[in-house]
């Protein structure tokens, strides 16, 4: 585990390597064998997005960014977002969340109404309630004035049902029932649903009070009624993230290791907004790098990616959507081809550069 004399550091958290050495190394160590007596489908060590139990999609997530208003969004919408979008991802349609407020002495409650009030918006963008939970309150400190952990559970709908027969049409060989990181196989289409970068360089604009000539705004929203329409209108996805840590780097990296495939990625093709661009070249940020809220990462067979990507552009939320690349079983890792013409590797990232996004 990377780790300063023996203590957690910011990069423990930051989504990359050393998260990801965390978690593999430290806490799968004690609770990576721990039995549940229903019968765990998708376990804590696929470390999907989410855990399927008897059928039931389950999440927990805790959101702590700083400061808890942000351009575009807050934590209240973040956290809802959040866990709502990591149930969604494996196909599943969430139906009930549970809430845990720990409050920090101090926070005023107008802000905490301001809060609650873009959960509520959120949970009904999104069709579901928060129908339980728990508030704690602690002394003045770092938090930042609160910490929000937002769980829920989501179940298999017919629309998933649908798109899974589409990809066995494709795929004769195809076993999962459910969107998994290590479903992809060679020859798939990658498409992104957006623009990416906009919710780190958002955040990070309100942590330093930084101003990049226009306001880029967070693009943090429940994805959920999008993710449904794609597995019953169009269908043939395979496999799904939300870009969020680390960003694409690491959701691709994510991929390519638990598939076992390589991707193919094109520079020029993914959708990166101008003045997130030059805001990134200007911090020496790589955009790849940076965490997304409102995005999703998608692997579908070849035969269906024209028409998810129809469907996406034809949304709100997928206006800008890309085919970025296509899986390859040739290499391993995520490969790009620059716009010049050359080729890099894009390796995973040791964290987000952007601290406390989410
Ligand atoms: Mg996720």
């Amino acid at each position: 585990m990377a780790e300063k004399n023996g203590q957690i550091t910011m990069l423990h958290g930051a989504g990359g390597t050393v998260m990801h050495d965390l978690v593999k190394n430290t806490i799968l160590k004690y609770l990576g064998d721990t039995k549940s007596p229903g019968f765990v489908e998708v376990p804590l060590n696929f470390l999907d997005d989410a855990a399927v139990v008897d059928d039931i999609v389950l999440k927990s997530d805790s959101h702590a960014v700083k400061p808890i208003f942000f351009p575009g969004g807050d934590i209240g919408r973040l956290a809802i977002s959040g866990t709502v979008n990591d149930i969604a991802v494996l196909g599943a349609e969430p139906f009930a969340l549970a809430c845990g407020l720990v409050l920090e002495e101090g926070l005023s409650t107008a802000d905490l109404e301001r809060i609650l009030r873009s959960m509520r918006d959120a949970c009904v963008e999104a069709g579901v309630g928060v129908v339980t939970g728990d508030t704690k309150v602690v002394e003045k400190g770092s938090l930042g004035g609160c910490v929000i952990n937002v769980s829920g559970v989501g179940r298999r709908t017919e629309a998933l049902e649908k798109n899974m027969l589409v990809v066995k049409k494709f795929r004769k060989d195809f076993q999962s029932r459910w969107i998994l990181d290590s479903n992809l196989s060679g020859g798939e289409k990658i498409i992104v649903s957006g623009t990416i970068g906009d919710h780190g360089l958002a955040v990070l604009s309100a942590q330093e009070g930084l101003s990049f000539g226009s306001e880029i705004k967070s693009d943090v929203r429940p994805l959920n009624r999008l993710i449904l329409r794609l597995l019953e209108e169009a269908g043939g996805i395979v496999a799904m993230k939300d870009p969020t840590r680390g960003g694409l780097a690491d959701a691709l990296n994510e991929f390519c290791d638990k598939s076992g495939v390589g991707i193919l990625l094109e520079e020029g093709k993914v959708p990166i907004r101008e003045d997130v661009r030059s805001a990134c070249e200007m911090l020496g940020l790589d955009p790849f790098e940076v965490g997304n809220e409102g995005k999703i990462v998608i692997g579908v067979v070849k035969e269906k990616a024209e028409e998810v990507l129809t469907l996406l552009r034809s949304t709100e939320e997928g206006k800008d959507a890309e085919i970025v690349g296509e899986t390859n079983v040739n290499f391993k890792g995520v490969a790009v081809q620059t716009v010049v013409g050359g080729k890099r590797i894009i390796a995973r990232p040791i964290g987000d550069p952007v601290p406390r996004i989410c």
